[in-house]
């Protein structure tokens, strides 16, 4: 039986806690306990310290300034507008990037991709990891600190939050006062603010997949299919959450990529780090900059002013080393060169370096001979070689295709003056924007006949079924005997351009079947 203490008393000095801390995890209820069942033989320990679940502190960053939080809104800035613009594009009497699910076509520009292109979308995906893995190498988390959605929207609601809210103090003023008309007003503002942006962009997610004007147009009428609906609200609900509520815990718990990032890390990855030879000892400088004597007062460069950990989204202290809840944000460099400048001291006590270079001190010139090693070499020869077979592949992929059904109802028939027929279907697909011609012959069996033998025209991105019957003359069929004999249709694009360099025909093989 639980044999602890019937009312929790935290054992944890104070110092260790979070001043906005509810409640002390390692506590344990009886009731608690005894749901928990813990089996505990007498002579062993009068408490047990469980801490299975965790309440984390909400995180109230401070606002920060500086270049690379500029570089961050240019970054924020150019992927939103590419996200909420592109959609609108035109492009061919259409909608200029559409992953029109229902016809299983995708459009993207100039290319009409079916669904036996596939294989390009997951080239694309591939291509997409591998040169994550290669700048991870070589630049450490700078998708996660400057393009990851994730960071961009934390980016987008925090500055909705800063404008309804006012700064960290602010915020937290107002979070631990009574309920006022000014707090509703704040905060039904800010969650407001937040859902229009969800929303829209649950509405442009779903743009992609569904023409974006006329899902504009459906809106106000009331006539959303329930696909759209549905998706536009996950989306819309899934980007309010996360950007607004989990924020910082998506990183640390839900994303895949922080948790295996870390194996594309070496001592040579350009990582955030704190200079703790120059840093420390930390401590308060009674006065400022060059005035103060480091050497007989015993101190670093840190003052220790805190701005550091005020400023990080994730709530760490980068000044205890590396960890994986830094997404590389830079927010405290900026900060912290702030503090230098206003000190007098030397730029860069947080900066972009990598392990090697913060322990050993090395010059810039041998840092940037290290990006030249083993593993940033077979990402990148891997990473050529996908890009090189995949443009290849596009270069030459036909712009249109063809499949060959056999008629399964009349496999072989004897039809008039003792000729022998094979009904076919074949599926004509163009893969151009333009209405397309094409020739059908059949090879294989001499003096066979196609019907019909006219051109066979097909519109544009469009698919057609084509019944043809080959015929064979009764001589023919008894030479070549009875069972199943090879043929190719072979098929041709009529009236191509001469500027037109993308293959102009294909041959599809199958059977022929002569009755016995
Ligand atoms: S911002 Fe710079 S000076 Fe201030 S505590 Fe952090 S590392 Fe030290
Ligand atoms: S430690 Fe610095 S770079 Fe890392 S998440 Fe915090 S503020 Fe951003």
């Amino acid at each position: 039986m639980y044999s602890g203490p019937t009312s929790g008393t935290c054992r944890r000095p104070p110092a260790s806690r979070q001043p906005n801390e509810a409640a002390c995890p390692c506590v344990v209820s009886v009731s608690d306990a005894d749901k928990l069942a813990v089996q505990v033989p007498d002579s062993a320990v009068r408490e047990a310290v469980i801490g299975m679940y965790r309440s984390e502190p909400k995180i109230y960053a401070r606002a920060v300034s500086g270049w690379f939080a500029g570089w961050r809104w240019t970054l924020v800035w150019a992927t939103q507008l590419l996200f909420y613009g592109l959609a609108w594009v035109p492009w061919n009497d259409r909608q200029a990037v559409l992953f029109d699910l229902g016809s299983r076509r995708f459009y993207i520009f100039d290319l009409v991709l079916y669904p036996q292109d596939f294989i390009y979308l997951t080239g694309l995906l591939i291509v997409s990891a591998y040169a994550l893995f290669l700048f991870t190498a070589v630049a450490g988390r700078l998708w996660c600190g400057y393009a990851c959605p994730q960071t961009v929207y934390t980016e987008i609601f925090m500055w909705v939050e800063r404008h309804t809210e006012g700064d960290r103090m602010q915020r937290m003023k107002l979070d631990t006062g009574p309920w006022s008309v000014n707090k509703i007003l704040r905060k039904g503002g800010k969650h407001a603010i937040w859902l229009t942006i969800g929303l829209w962009t649950g509405f442009t997610f779903v743009g992609y997949f569904t023409p974006i004007r006329e899902l504009w147009a459906a809106a106000f009428t009331a006539q959303f299919g329930p696909w759209e609906s549905f998706w536009t609200l996950f989306y819309g609900f899934a980007t309010y959450g996360n950007a607004g509520w989990l924020r910082e815990q998506v990183c640390k718990y839900m994303c895949p990529y922080a948790r295996f990032q870390g194996a594309m890390f070496d001592k040579d990855t350009l990582i955030i780090g704190y200079d703790s030879v120059r840093g420390e000892p930390r401590g308060k400088h009674r006065a400022q900059g060059r005035k103060t004597d480091l050497v007989s007062a015993k101190l670093g460069h840190c003052i220790d002013c805190g701005l550091c950990v005020q400023v990080c989204p994730t709530g760490i202290d980068i000044r205890k080393g590396l960890q994986y809840e830094c997404i590389g944000c830079a927010a405290c460099i900026d900060v912290c060169n702030g503090v230098m400048d206003k000190m007098q001291y030397p730029r860069g006590l947080i900066r972009y370096d990598t392990e090697n270079g913060i322990d050993k001190h090395l010059p810039v010139a041998q840092r940037l001979a290290r990006v030249v090693r083993p593993r940033v070499l077979v990402y990148t020869a891997v990473l050529v070689l996908i890009v090189g077979g995949l443009g290849l592949s596009l270069a030459m992929r036909s712009p249109f295709r063809v499949d060959v059904e056999r008629d399964r109802g009349a496999l072989a028939r004897v039809v008039d003056d003792g000729w022998v027929e094979n009904v076919y279907r074949l599926q004509l697909m163009n893969a151009t924007e333009r209405t397309q011609r094409y020739r059908i012959r059949v090879e294989g069996l001499t003096e066979s006949v196609l019907e019909p033998a006219a051109d066979i025209s097909v519109g544009a991105a469009q698919t057609r079924w084509v019944p043809l019957a080959v015929r064979v003359p009764p001589q023919r069929a008894e030479a070549a005997g009875a069972g199943a004999h090879r043929i190719e249709f072979v098929i041709e694009r009529v009236a191509v351009t001469t500027a037109d360099s993308s293959p102009r025909s294909l041959r599809e093989k199958s059977t022929f079947l002569v009755p016995r």
